[in-house]
């Protein structure tokens, strides 16, 4: 099986064998370099700049019960690049062709926004968790210190430093992974 697309929908699709629901479909129409495209994406390699692509549903449920896959097409509406919509239902996928706004650019617009400042609080914590990380293993043995001294240091140390669950886990690197995957599911959605 060669590479593919992958396109994500928020409504399902319904297989009208089985009645299934599918929340993505594969397609070969674009790139097929394994990218993942939702309502609002731009398609890269798309061949059709403004129209409506014919696929076909794929149902797992169908396919594992090992019944005939029903023959059934699904429409990708496409305007300028944007993938607009996915309808079952030609009349709606053209319907939808002719109603797209400046309304919904905006609101893609501001999905991709929030969806790379996401990406980039990802980033800048697992960076951050990582180099303090590096610090720590590089620093050089700390003279012991006493008294007042000894509390500054701590303060300085709890502001700077990885937390201590972290520093004093088994495994700190597996920890800081894990906390990292944690909070980067916590904002999807
Ligand atoms: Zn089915």
């Amino acid at each position: 099986m060669g590479m593919f697309d992958t396109i994500h929908v928020k409504k399902p699709l319904i297989c009208p064998v089985c009645g299934a629901e599918e929340f993505s479909l594969q397609t070969k129409h674009f790139d097929s370099c394994m990218a993942h495209f939702k309502i609002g994406s731009v398609l890269s390699g798309s061949p059709v700049l403004i129209g409506i692509i014919k696929e076909s549903l794929w149902c797992d449920a169908c396919h594992k019960a090992g019944r005939q896959s029903a023959d059934s097409s699904v429409y990708l509406i496409v305007w300028h690049s944007l993938l607009t919509a996915v309808e079952q239902d030609f009349a709606n996928a053209e319907a939808r062709l002719a109603a797209v706004d400046r309304l919904d650019l905006i609101a893609w617009l501001d999905e991709a926004q929030r969806e790379a400042a996401r990406w980039a609080r990802n980033y800048h914590r697992l960076f951050s968790d990582v180099s303090r990380w590096h610090e720590h293993l590089m620093r050089p043995p700390e003279p012991e210190l006493t008294g007042a001294e000894a509390e500054r240091h701590r303060a300085l140390r709890r502001i700077f430093s990885l937390p201590d669950e972290i520093l004093t886990a088994p495994d700190p690197l597996a920890a800081i992974l894990a906390a990292n995957k944690q909070a980067s599911g916590d904002v999807e959605d």
